[in-house]
């Protein structure tokens, strides 16, 4: 059903046509591909996500998040500020809708890094979003950087991999997968989809 790539003509304005949201299991690196785009591609406009969870070190409000509390997140989410969002280990995360709107109404690239759920949602309200599943080399790798701290107690670590599986067959609601072998290639391949140059 997902194997056409849509190139949002005819029937789709331009608004989302260049829309690229970037999901897969957690664990897979999906941060690390986006904080490389940051780093070596700072041309490249990615959408800042609005979050619950409390700022880890090195974090800065309005670059990696925004870092609201639960009634701030609860006003957005009632006012209809937010394109999708989720709950994720506890805390909630979503991408406000106006930024995105506006570079997309400017025919501006954009691309989206957000969990599964999200990507769903997406998929449902804007369908011309290109979806790109980033997967893991092998389930093994995928195991070691999951269980890679070593710090849980096993029955943490089952669920998290009970979870990952479950996440890796979400494949094939996607348009494309690239593959975590290298986060240069990743980014690379991410680019091109894009049509960034
Ligand atoms: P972290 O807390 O490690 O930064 O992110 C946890 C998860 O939340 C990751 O899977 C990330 O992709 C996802 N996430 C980040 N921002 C958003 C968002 O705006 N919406 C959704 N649905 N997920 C997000």
């Amino acid at each position: 059903m997902f194997d056409a790539v849509p190139d949002g003509s005819e029937t789709h304005g331009p608004l989302s046509r260049r829309l690229t949201v970037l999901s897969g299991p957690s664990g897979v690196g999906k941060s690390t591909v986006v904080a490389e785009i940051r780093r070596a591609h700072p041309r490249v406009w990615l959408s800042v996500s609005v979050t619950t969870r409390p700022p880890r070190p090195g974090e800065t409000h309005g670059v990696q998040y925004f870092f609201v509390d639960d009634a701030g997140f609860d006003r957005l989410v009632d006012e209809g500020e937010l394109l999708e969002w989720a709950e994720f280990a506890g805390n909630r995360y979503g991408t406000p809708r106006r930024p995105v709107e506006e570079r997309l109404d400017r025919g501006e690239p954009v691309l989206l890094e957000i969990d599964l759920q999200g990507a769903r949602q997406v998929r449902r309200t804007m369908p011309e979003a290109l979806l790109v599943f980033l997967a893991p080399p092998s389930w093994e790798e995928l195991v070691r950087r999951l269980t890679g701290r070593g710090t849980e107690p096993p029955e943490v670590v089952e669920r998290r991999l009970a979870t990952a599986r479950v996440e890796l067959a979400a494949e094939k609601e996607f348009d494309v997968t690239l593959v975590n072998t290298s986060v240069r290639d990743v980014c690379d391949e991410l680019l091109a989809l894009m049509a960034v140059h």
